[in-house]
């Protein structure tokens, strides 16, 4: 078919490689499919090298594999679309270019390009978007679930979804007879069951050509350069890891959820799914991940501890911070509750730091693009909470350094869950705690350099002196908090004498926190 006979362009994201859309069951000729690396999504922050190249190349199997189940295809690189300051500009061009009478696009599920595609207008062209058919709650309803400026809990929210999609219910009660296995979900992991923990698939993506163009075009990126990715790229590999995970991982998921260690060379994801790539390019949908893990459960190979707690985290946790992100958009992004203002040490950048819990969280995410929910949540998050970081600078960190970051889950779940930052509309109370957790949960303090026991001393554990000073500062905010009653209890237990030495220990971790 020559260019001049197409009628419709249709745009492509990188997030929207969902080859199970409506668009896709019938052929058109005279539709033109556009997927565009671009310079602007490249660089919109500074994302990690792997993340960049997961995406380019599962955009490049995705055009393949459209073009092969017979639709039209463009499918541009970078080099060819470098005179484009942004999608618009391009489909502007292209517009003109194939003389189209109409373009659709599917809405976008970040604010920031939704903005600019409703602004759109080609004179001459129709345009017309379309729904993802990605997630369980339908848009529409978003506005009445989740109130502007309100506080929301995940776990109504997930209850009210269990019963409607009718997942792991017997009748109106919840299978098993509890909504929430939370409580099961916090082993730690002894040596001999870390032996057992099954290693990761890992796949052998080539990207040397993309990170070739990313080089020639200059595209500033951080963390470790791979030649060989292991994230899934394509659908089949979303949906061998799904089987793999199901198979091998979710029999033990719920159980260690929450742990980490730095003892075994699967540290890294442990149990977890590693499959939030592959959801958030929309590869895979969280409806076939829920029925995998349902199936499971049924046929024996998982209790319901560990498939209830999976199906939370994406009926629940997923499908909530999206409700919570659009509900509350664009005030979200700059919202600082706490007032914090301070820069992100260098070593998130570097993992050089003697801390060895954020030592081994920064070192893993730089590595592989990817850290689990407790990483994040627990060690980096925390730290930043404590210190006082720039929910600004938190942001852009977490944004840019995993493959799975994509604004709508990446911002609640940074500013939110872990920075309190939007005062609690997400959650009840700051998730702060001293080291003793990071202890109780890891194998981390055993080898470190900083003493977990110690709240004030010379070689004290940061986080101890940190967590008190957090809660020293922020008291009228948080002391008629009911769950958070019980630590300023314990603080005001402490003589003076301790509590000075803790607040100076913290005063000079925080002027020192460059050198921790
Ligand atoms: P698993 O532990 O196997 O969980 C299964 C799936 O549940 C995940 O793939 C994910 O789709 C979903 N899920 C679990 N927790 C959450 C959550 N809190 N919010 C949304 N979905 C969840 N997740 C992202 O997908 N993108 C992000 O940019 C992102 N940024 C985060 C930033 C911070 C500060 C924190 C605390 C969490 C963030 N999360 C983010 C949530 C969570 O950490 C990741 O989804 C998870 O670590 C991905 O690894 P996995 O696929 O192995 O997850
Ligand atoms: Fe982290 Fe403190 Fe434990 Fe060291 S002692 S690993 S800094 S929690």
């Amino acid at each position: 078919m020559s260019a001049e006979q197409y009628s419709t362009i249709r745009l492509i994201l990188g997030d929207q490689l969902n080859l199970k859309h409506s668009w896709f069951e019938n052929q058109d000729p005279s539709t033109l499919h556009v997927l565009a690396e671009l310079r602007e999504e490249a660089t919109y922050t500074r994302h990690h090298i792997q993340k960049v190249a997961a995406f380019f190349l599962a955009m490049t199997k995705f055009s393949e594999e459209l073009h092969e189940s017979g639709h039209n295809v463009l499918h541009l690189s970078l080099d060819e679309t470098t005179e484009y300051a942004d999608a618009c500009s391009l489909l502007t061009a292209l517009a003109s270019k194939y003389s189209v009478t109409r373009f659709e696009y599917q809405h976008p599920d970040e604010h920031r390009l939704r903005e600019s595609l409703q602004a759109l207008d080609i004179p001459g062209v129709e345009i017309q978007a379309y729904d993802t058919e990605h997630f369980l709650v339908p848009f529409e309803q978003l506005e009445r679930l989740f109130k502007r400026g309100r506080a929301h809990r995940m776990e109504s929210f997930y209850r009210q979804q269990r019963k409607v999609h009718d997942i792991l219910m017997d009748g109106d009660s919840p299978e098993g007879g509890q909504w929430n296995y939370d409580k099961s979900n916090r082993k730690t992991i002894s040596a001999q069951e870390l032996a057992r923990i099954p290693a990761p698939l890992l796949f052998t993506n080539d990207v040397s050509k993309i990170l070739k163009r990313l080089e020639k075009h200059e595209i500033p990126t951080i963390g470790t350069r791979s030649v060989l990715i292991d994230f899934p790229v394509d659908r089949d590999q979303s949906l061998r890891l799904l089987d793999y995970f199901c198979e091998h991982c979710l029999p033990k998921f719920g159980d260690y959820q929450d742990a980490m260690t730095g003892q075994s060379e699967h540290a890294w994801s442990l149990c977890h799914s590693r499959l939030s790539f592959s959801l958030n390019t929309k590869m895979l949908h969280p409806r076939e991940v829920i029925n995998a893990v349902v199936a499971s459960y049924n046929a024996g190979q998982a209790d319901i501890t560990q498939a209830e707690g999976f199906i939370r985290q994406i009926m629940g946790w997923r499908e909530f911070v999206r409700g919570m992100y659009w509900g509350n958009m664009p005030e979200y992004a700059s919202m600082n509750y706490l007032n914090a203002t301070d820069q992100l040490p260098g070593y998130f950048w570097t993992g050089e730091t003697d801390m060895n819990c954020v030592h081994h969280a920064v070192t893993q995410s730089l590595d592989h693009a990817y850290a689990h929910h407790i990483h994040r949540l627990m060690v980096t998050g925390q730290l930043g909470l404590l210190a006082g970081i720039d929910p600004e600078e938190m942001d852009a960190w977490y944004l840019g350094i995993y493959a799975d970051a994509i604004e709508w889950v990446q911002l609640p779940n940074t500013r939110g869950m872990s920075q309190y930052a939007d005062g609690g509309l997400i959650a009840s109370k700051p998730y702060a705690a001293s080291g003793n957790y990071i202890n109780k949960m890891s194998d981390y303090c055993r080898s470190c350099k900083y003493n977990v026991k110690s709240r004030s001393d010379a070689d004290a554990c940061p986080f101890n002196s940190l967590y008190w000073a957090f809660m020293n500062q922020h008291r009228s905010r948080f002391e008629n908090n009911p769950r958070m009653k019980m630590a300023y209890v314990t603080w005001d237990r402490f003589d003076e004498q301790s509590r000075n030495a803790v607040l100076n220990r913290a005063q000079f971790c925080l002027e020192h926190l460059e050198e921790l």
